[in-house]
């Protein structure tokens, strides 16, 4: 009998009594329509809460053997919660959601599918922002900065709501990144990646766990995980200051010269001091350029990832594709004539 396959839905929780059960019922009804085809199980972490949080977590892990459960011994985040749930993730596709309702969990149905029929990372893209207008003003700010300065392409309007395959999971494990920025490592690690365009709704009960400080270090960590541009800001202002420098020295010089102006030794002096003054801002860059290495070495993701690989023994879905062997001596007898 061929085993069927697992699909794991990993679920950071901080302080979330009253939505855990709702998220799990609605959620488990939704998976037992597949039951046909998958397996799944549930992996909550509970991010160090301080409410009920882990005693209803404790209670549906005893009657369910599907879900398994673990407590952080103090709050270390949303980021930090969803990697140790991947990390105890067996599953063939992983589906990582908020505890809070606002992710529609009959959402992982259509995710399923389509990575069924070959997507390897799905998101949920939201189409509406239910936040407040501060929030959603930050959040609008930091995703064009990112666009910007961002080494790679990491989709915009996408929350950690979203279904990645093991493979893509492999990847991320990989990665030994201290300060993950989850969006940007799974965008990162490449693979086929698709979306399906979705509202997210208020949450069901409580408040957000995402205090200013905890958002401003999330992005701080899409920043600096992403970018080098922050280290590379002082060559361009160097280059700025020399550049004017420059100008007002060559109007200086000329004046003098041509002129015959007299210019006062402390207007000298400052000119000096402010093409030395951009000079050290290239010295600090170039001290960064070399930070930023040892800062890209110790993230310690991998140089490259291998997506496909073709021997004798993979099977051929090319047929269609028939190398000439005419071509092949046409190029034979060229080089042998030149
Ligand atoms: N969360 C967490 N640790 C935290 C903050 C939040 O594990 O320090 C969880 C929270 O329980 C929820 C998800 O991360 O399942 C998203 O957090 P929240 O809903 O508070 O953020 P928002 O949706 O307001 O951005
Ligand atoms: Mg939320």
């Amino acid at each position: 009998m061929e085993t069927k396959k697992l699909i794991s839905i990993v679920v950071p929780v901080y302080n979330e009594q009253d939505n855990i059960p709702v998220l799990y019922e609605v959620a488990s009804r939704e998976l037992i329509t597949l039951a046909q085809e998958y397996e799944y199980e549930f992996i909550f972490i509970d991010d160090g809460s301080t409410d009920r949080s882990w005693d209803v977590l404790q209670k549906i892990a005893a009657c369910d053997d599907r879900v398994s459960a673990f407590s952080f011994s103090r709050n270390f985040g949303h980021q930090a919660a969803l990697m140790a749930g991947y990390s105890h993730a067996k599953g063939d596709a992983i589906v990582s959601i908020d505890a809070d309702m606002q992710h529609p969990p009959e959402l992982i149905l259509e995710m399923v599918r389509k990575w069924e029929n070959g997507a390897d990372v799905v998101y949920a893209r939201k189409i509406n922002r239910k936040d407040n207008i501060a929030k959603k003003s930050s959040a609008f700010l930091f995703y064009k900065l990112l666009d910007l300065i961002s080494d790679v392409k990491i989709p915009r309007n996408v929350s950690d709501f979203r279904l990645i395959d093991k493979k893509v999971l492999a990847v991320v494990l990989d990665c030994k990144d201290k300060s993950p920025y989850l969006r940007g490592l799974v965008a990162w690690s490449g693979f086929r990646q698709e979306f399906i365009d979705c509202h997210y709704f208020k949450r069901f009960s409580g408040q957000t766990g995402y205090t200013w400080k905890k958002m401003f270090k999330l992005a701080w960590d899409g920043i600096t995980g992403f970018s080098m541009f922050p280290l590379r800001l002082a060559a361009y202002i160097g280059m700025m200051i020399i550049f004017a420098g420059m100008v007002a020295g060559f109007y200086m010089l000329y004046h003098t010269f041509t002129g015959g102006v007299h210019f006062m030794l402390v207007t000298w002096l400052a000119e000096a001091l402010v093409l030395m003054l951009g000079m050290q801002f290239l010295m600090v860059w170039l001290l960064g350029e070399y930070v930023g290495r040892i800062h890209r070495q110790e993230k310690g993701r991998p140089l490259y990832v291998v997506a496909k690989k073709a021997d004798k023994s993979s099977i051929v879905k090319t047929a269609h594709i028939k190398i000439k062997k005419t071509s092949v001596k046409a190029h034979k007898s060229k080089k042998s004539t030149t």
